[in-house]
């Protein structure tokens, strides 16, 4: 071991510079790794339903995929989280953040884009998100300016940023939704139900934008749309009535079930017979006959057809079967 007391003091002023340098650096190193972590979370609301049931997740840097469907416990989930309300059990951390107990901490480095929120319809795009940045204490005019700009473009609206927002569409608005959630240049943002009720082409222009984000940030997309997680996420969790039935990368997931969906076109009075007799996971309308896909370790012969598994069979086969294909 070198000892600095024996070296001349110019060597060990040097040293000590590279070491500070060294500290810093490990300390950015550990800030860019920040990760949310809830564990064992639980939430019964006052009428008995079990919301949130012993909730454990590891959310790394990226974008996260919370998926299920409408009454899993998604926005309970992501309310809790942003620490709009409180959970009866378990705790979630932000890297040293303890979000339960250090609300106000939580809310400097959170960016939340709610299902809802109101606009103010009468004015513009540029001068709302100017107030919103002069309310969350950006000062500096000039500087003020430019970070409306960048986010504006950011966000592929400062071609509209004259517009009143009254005359934005769906897809706009919740753009806008994203600026305004970037303010504060957050370490977690909470982006609940995005893109529900747009339309294909503003669903993309909206995955365009999202998909800029995240490298830096834990970012939480909550939706019931499949499509919004195999476009965008890295990471994901299925939750069905308040529980995560699945976690993991979607690319491993999709890889566990190769080799066990397989599909068929049916008549439609054959379906209950076919829902008796396999394990139905999903059923499309093709030329209006029923395609079904069902899970099965072999191939099921009757005129069953393998297929590749998608992203839908995963979400499917967990929403609608009761095996317990996965265990987590
Ligand atoms: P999701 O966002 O996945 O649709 P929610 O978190 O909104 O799910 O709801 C989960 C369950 O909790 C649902 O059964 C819902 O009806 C119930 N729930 C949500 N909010 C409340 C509340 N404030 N009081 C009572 N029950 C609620």
């Amino acid at each position: 071991m070198m000892c600095l007391s024996r070296i001349n003091p110019y060597v060990s002023l040097t040293l000590f510079k590279h070491y500070k340098q060294l500290y810093v650096c490990l300390n950015q190193l550990k800030n860019e790794a920040m990760e949310l972590i809830i564990d064992n979370l639980s939430k019964t609301y006052s009428n008995g339903i079990k919301a949130l049931q012993n909730i454990s997740l590891e959310i790394p840097t990226g974008m996260f995929g919370l998926l299920g469907p409408n009454g899993a416990g998604k926005s309970t989930l992501m309310r809790t989280i942003a620490t709009l309300q409180e959970a009866d059990s378990g705790s979630i951390f932000l890297g040293e953040i303890d979000i339960l107990k250090q609300k106000n901490e939580l809310r400097q480095v959170l960016g939340y884009l709610p299902q809802q929120f109101g606009l103010y319809p009468k004015i513009s795009a540029e001068v709302l998100l100017n107030h919103f940045a002069v309310l969350k204490g950006i000062s500096n005019k000039s500087e003020r300016q430019e970070l409306v700009k960048a986010l504006l473009q950011k966000t592929n609206l400062y071609e509209v940023r004259k517009q009143n927002l009254k005359g934005y569409s769906g897809g706009m608005k919740q753009r806008f939704g994203i600026a305004q959630a970037l303010l504060n240049n957050p370490k977690l943002l909470i982006v609940d139900e995005p893109t529900a009720g747009l339309d294909p082409v503003e669903r993309n222009r909206f995955y365009n934008v999202l998909s800029e984000l995240g490298e830096h940030t834990v970012v939480i997309l909550s939706t019931h749309i499949v499509d919004d997680v195999k476009e965008l996420c890295t990471n994901m969790a299925i939750i069905n009535q308040g529980q995560v039935c699945l976690k993991g990368n979607p690319v491993q997931i999709i890889e566990d079930l190769k080799g066990k969906v397989y599909k068929k076109t049916i008549e439609k009075p054959e379906l209950i017979l076919y829902k008796q007799n396999y394990q139905v996971i999903s059923e499309k309308l093709f030329l209006g006959k029923p395609t079904i896909h069902v899970l099965s370790d072999n191939n099921p012969g009757d005129g069953f057809i393998g297929v590749n598994a998608d992203l839908e069979d995963v979400y499917f086969s967990q929403i609608f079967n009761n095996t317990n294909l996965y265990s987590n």
